[in-house]
């Protein structure tokens, strides 16, 4: 298989297998006070500090869960219900318009149950939201709750001025959360540089298992002193903010993945640049009207999406699902068949232009004979997806 689908989930990278297996057959629960229990928080605590080192936060900065999706959550409703209740007039939440699913669907739900009034900060052409829309939007600051927005884009890859935007909230006393899933691995994500106040990773987009993932919390400057309220209550293995016990095995995979993340990011952002230009070119070489989406400089070394003209994106995908090649829909993880991206959309496409879009993706396993087979599959494919049309 030609695998051209690494923002939806990376093969694990060896090691981390092995890390992951060598606790499957591990006894204790972490909080359990005798040795099994001690030596399995010992395995936690020291994959603490590897993802810690290896995003730029301090080992106390991190909190595991489940994932991505529950990292978002509990850093959006649990800054919410945290700063509302410490200041009732705290119910505007800005959240970025292009943000993933585990974001946006979490603000609309706070503004259909809890009271907040969402506003949603608009990005420019190429996915950018710049800092000074921000300032506008943020006003005295004294009544928004928090501001999230996603450190880089999981549809079309463009990447954020985290670091800006983070200090025009901290200015205003407004802790600010961004949601670096895609980026951690692939740019230099540090926590304490970057100046936010909550940041979300997950284990599998990075080299580790799936169902594992973290929330990074820290206290800086005025926004400080407000932990998320918890979404899941019980023991509170982790800071009081995360009950429920710990994944072990699963959680020295992460570990052991975001290590080497870490350590070989350079090199491997380097690789992964050069093999997505060739990629960018052989795909306006194989179909010329084909638009590439985001910005064509700045965006992650491993993403390529694109809108072919008069294609239905689902139709494109299959096509090439059958000649082995697997990619996503430009619409990745929005859910059902045939929705235009919301990212695309925000971004001021036409609906035609953001339902026949496709995002190729690469990763550690990725080589130049995937970007070949790729160039050859996608003249007959495009050329049938357009006789069939859109739907
Ligand atoms: N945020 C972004 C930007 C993502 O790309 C994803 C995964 N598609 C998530 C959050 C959710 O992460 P997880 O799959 O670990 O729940």
């Amino acid at each position: 298989m030609t695998y051209l689908d690494h923002a939806a989930t990376t093969p694990m990278l060896p090691e981390a297998i092995a890390a992951m297996t060598a606790e499957l057959g591990g006894l204790g629960n972490p909080s359990s006070l005798h040795a099994a229990g001690r030596r399995a928080r010992r395995v936690v605590e020291e994959s603490r500090e590897a993802v810690a080192e290896a995003f730029g936060a301090r080992p106390s900065e991190v909190v595991f869960t489940s994932g991505g999706t529950e990292a978002d959550n509990l850093a959006v409703k649990g800054l919410y219900w945290a700063r509302r209740a410490a200041d009732p007039a705290r119910t505007r939440v800005l959240a970025g318009a292009v943000e993933h699913h585990a974001v946006l669907d979490t603000v609309q739900w706070l503004a259909a149950h809890e009271g907040a009034r969402v506003e949603w900060i608009p990005c420019d052409g190429l996915g950018r939201v710049q800092p000074e829309t921000l300032r506008e939007m943020i006003g005295t600051g004294d009544d928004v709750a928090l501001v999230t927005v996603m450190w880089a884009n999981n549809e079309v890859g463009t990447v954020q001025p985290v670091a800006e935007l983070a200090g025009i909230a901290r200015e205003h006393g407004v802790p600010f959360h961004t949601d670096a899933v895609q980026a951690a691995g692939h740019l230099p994500v540090d926590f304490g540089a970057s100046g936010a106040h909550a940041l979300t990773l997950s284990g599998h987009k990075l080299g580790g298992p799936l169902g594992v993932g973290a929330l990074l919390l820290g206290k800086p400057g005025k926004a400080g002193g407000v932990d998320p309220v918890a979404l899941l209550h019980g023991g509170g293995q982790e800071r009081d903010v995360r009950s429920g016990t710990l994944d072990t095995p699963a959680i020295a995979g992460f570990a052991a993945a975001a290590r080497l993340a870490a350590e070989r990011r350079a090199d491997e952002a380097a690789r992964l640049t050069v093999l997505r230009d060739r990629l960018i070119a052989s795909v306006r070489e194989a179909v010329p009207d084909a638009v590439l989406n985001g910005d064509p400089d700045d965006r992650l070394p491993g993403n390529a999406h694109f809108s072919f003209p008069g294609c239905e994106g689902d139709a494109l995908l299959m096509l090439l699902d059958a000649r082995g090649i697997a990619c996503s829909t430009g619409s990745a993880c929005s859910a059902g068949v045939a929705q235009p991206s919301h990212v695309l959309l925000a971004m001021g496409a036409t609906p035609e232009r953001a339902r026949g879009s496709l995002r190729f993706t690469l990763g550690h396993t990725s080589t130049e004979a995937d970007v070949d087979a790729l160039a050859e599959a996608l003249p007959p494919v495009v050329e049938r997806a357009r006789r069939a049309g859109l739907s």
